[in-house]
């Protein structure tokens, strides 16, 4: 198997582009909504633990996902510990979250730059 595909792999060995049609980085809103939960109803997990308490350990996050490809969308959600449902007693969510767009139903932190409802989570959450 090449970089390439294990780059584009969305899980099971199927590329996104022979799923969905295209990659993520030319995916629209609602296809790349729809990635994003059919990786979780097939039973994604992702990296929930440890919450970044210092700037350092924040940064050190960012650099990861910087290293990824831009195709890598799997990786991106697993490094970030997405999740579909608030976090924790507090019930931490993307809605509170400092980049979060209302609007667009978007997360605008650079290293995800990806859409997102309001009921989400990840460990990258800053207010
Ligand atoms: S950084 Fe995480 S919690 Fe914040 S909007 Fe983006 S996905 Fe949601």
């Amino acid at each position: 198997m090449s970089t390439d595909t294990q780059e584009e792999d969305q899980g099971g060995g199927v590329s996104f582009e022979d799923r969905y049609g295209v990659t993520p980085a030319e995916a629209d809103h609602d296809t790349l909504l729809r990635m994003i939960e059919d990786m979780f109803t097939e039973g994604l997990k992702t990296q929930l633990e440890p919450f970044p308490e210092t700037d350092r350990e924040f940064s050190k996050l960012l650099d990861d996902l910087r290293e990824l490809d831009v195709n890598d969308l799997r990786q991106k959600l697993i490094i970030s510990g997405w999740k579909l449902s608030p976090h924790g007693e507090d019930e931490m969510r993307c809605q509170e979250c400092m980049y979060f767009l209302v609007h667009k139903r978007w997360c605008d932190l650079p290293e995800l730059d990806l859409p997102a409802e309001p009921e989400w989570w990840c460990r990258l959450w800053r207010i």
